[in-house]
């Protein structure tokens, strides 16, 4: 889900990190949280490269680093050892993932939300973050006649 994207300071969170904020990373940036879906570096790195031709896969790792390590985008990895990156919104949804497709299906269940709650405080904790990835395959159409 796409964040409304860019309402924060990135040439700010640049200089903290001593960093100039060039026209790259600004790309950069701004294709991670426009970016349908959970995009990996290769892919935000072709999505970027369209846009400017001088964007390099290094601009693309250390923009992806600093946006993470702001907590604006957050790193999922979902069973195929690819990190993929998503947009830190307010509405929290979990995960299906697809294993022979690798598509995934993002879903919001208020069951499954009380019952994270009730599970940390029957331990005596407050929830302040949880993330759930389910993985699964299509079950296959199966025809009593065939
Ligand atoms: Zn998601």
């Amino acid at each position: 889900m796409s964040n409304s994207a860019f309402d924060f300071d990135f040439e700010a969170l640049c200089q903290k990190k001593g960093l100039k904020m060039t026209d790259q990373r600004r790309i950069v940036a701004q294709v991670l949280l426009g970016a349908q879906g959970h995009p990996d570096v290769e892919e935000v790195y072709a999505m970027a490269s369209k846009l400017d031709a001088k964007v390099s896969l290094a601009t693309v790792y250390r923009t992806v680093r600093i946006l993470e390590d702001a907590g604006i985008i957050q790193k999922h990895s979902f069973g195929d050892g690819r990190a993929r990156y998503e947009a830190v919104s307010d509405d929290h949804h979990d995960h299906l993932i697809d294993i022979d497709t690798r598509e995934v299906i993002e879903f919001y269940n208020p069951k499954l939300e009380a019952l994270k709650q009730e599970i940390a405080a029957k331990y005596g904790y407050t929830l302040i973050d949880h993330r759930l990835d389910l993985y699964g395959r299509r079950k296959k159409h199966t025809d009593p006649e065939c």
